[in-house]
């Protein structure tokens, strides 16, 4: 089922979105873009005249209730944007009368999911290692589908529109898809967004694709590469990966980051993309400080002849132009991860010279997903964020769905 094919009109609507706002100690919201992203689903629902119940997990409280992760903090901002009183449930599981009492066009917005520990289905206070944990496992799963079950029997149909929480089978995301047959579940617009999305530059590919990667180790990105590697024209691998590079080719990096369990990975990764004929692009020169800082002194030296005591925080021209050579022309552009330590403002230099040839490759019609949190706060420094093609609002879900591996969110509403 679609979200413009079902009809809502009578219907209560179980949406899952993710309100994982930021509050600051006074519990106002410091960020509402996660927010504003789940509206275009929640007006549709109530415009078609449904009523909503909307649930949502904040923060890590592990199965606890914990006042400083209450969505009640958020009942006026959520009512003020969706323009109607929002009725609270103090305990999400026990909210049966509140949603059944629900009128067409009336809005309940549940306590935090993760209050139960039965929301996220792991087993508290028992070590792994422990030998009664297996038991434990079995009768959590067995109390999350329970849990589930509760939250599905408040609802004619279910939503998914967290794709932040995509990636996990938690109660909410994906047990609770199993109450409701096919033609009454759905994803929400936000979701339907970020699975286009990624399907642009997974499988509707238009080339030249130029995947960048960044940030700051090769470990954590190697599955990602590892599946670019089958899709991409060119692959441009920069930030603090560069040096695990230089180092594993032979080079001196001073005391740049680098991982010295992944020389060899390095070499496989260079030795792989010949083999594949894609064109990866390492830098060759860098900006280098004396100082982890952003007042540091700096040099422009080879990436691969780095000082003694001197480390790169930042790509060097040459390198800039490189990236951006392999950047204008593309029709199919993915960015994760900067270019260098942007958050000090003297080592953005690289990270603005990708995120200008993006925006000038995107205004000549290529298609431009920019993910994974720091890319996307680097592009909003920059206050670029309009001249790109698509900004994702999921980080873990964004990456896992790009190293090719199936959502459960997704999953549980498609039956893939
Ligand atoms: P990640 O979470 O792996 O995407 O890494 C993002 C982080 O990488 C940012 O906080 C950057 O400051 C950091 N980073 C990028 N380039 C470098 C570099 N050359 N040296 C150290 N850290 C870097």
């Amino acid at each position: 089922m679609t979200i413009d094919s079902y009809k809502f009109a009578g219907k209560k609507a179980i949406v899952r979105v993710d309100f994982n706002v930021p509050l600051d100690e006074n519990g106002k919201i410091t960020d509402d873009t996660r927010i504003r992203g789940a509206l275009p689903t929640l007006k549709k629902i109530l415009a078609d005249g449904g009523s909503l119940i909307i649930m949502s997990h904040m923060g890590k409280p592990k199965g606890k209730v914990n006042a400083k992760y209450s969505l009640s903090q958020i009942v006026d901002a959520v009512s003020e944007k969706l323009g109607t009183p929002v009725q609270f449930a103090p305990d999400c599981a026990k909210a049966a009368e509140a949603a059944a009492a629900l009128q067409p066009g009336e809005v309940l917005l549940l306590e935090n999911l993760r209050f139960y520990a039965e929301e996220e289905g792991k087993p508290v206070g028992i070590e792994k290692t422990d030998p009664a944990f297996e038991e434990a496992k079995k009768a959590m799963k067995a109390s999350q589908k329970e849990f589930a079950k509760t939250l599905a029997s408040y609802a004619d149909c279910y939503v998914n529109d967290a794709f932040g929480t995509a990636h996990r089978k938690h109660a909410s995301t994906a047990v609770i898809a199993d109450s409701f047959g096919a033609d009454d579940k759905m994803l929400g617009y936000l979701m339907e967004k970020e699975v286009l999305a990624v399907d642009n530059v997974l499988s509707n590919i238009k080339r030249p694709f130029t995947a960048i990667m960044g940030g700051s180790k090769v470990s954590t990105k190697i599955g990602i590469i590892e599946n670019l590697m089958d899709k991409v024209d060119n692959l441009i691998l920069c930030g603090g990966m560069t040096y695990t590079f230089a180092k594993a080719q032979g080079g001196t990096v001073g005391k740049s980051i680098c991982e010295d369990d992944k020389l060899d990975l390095a070499l496989a990764i260079i030795e792989k993309a010949k083999a594949k004929g894609v064109n990866l692009v390492l830098g060759v020169d860098c900006v280098a400080a004396d100082d982890f800082s952003n007042d540091a002194n700096t040099q422009i030296v080879p990436s691969n002849n780095i000082p003694e005591g001197w480390e790169g925080l930042d790509a060097g021209p040459k390198t800039r132009e490189l990236f951006s050579a392999a950047i204008k022309d593309a029709k199919t552009i993915l960015w994760n991860g900067p270019a260098g330590v942007f958050e000090f403002d003297n080592f953005t230099g690289g990270s603005k010279a990708i995120a200008d040839a993006i925006a000038e490759a995107t205004k000549n019609g290529a298609f431009s997903l920019i993910g994974g949190g720091d890319s996307v706060a680097c592009i909003n420094k920059f206050g670029m964020a309009d001249q790109v093609s698509y900004i994702s609002t999921g980080g873990g879900a964004l990456l896992e769905a790009i190293e090719g591996k199936i959502l459960p969110g997704i999953a549980a509403i498609k039956g893939e």
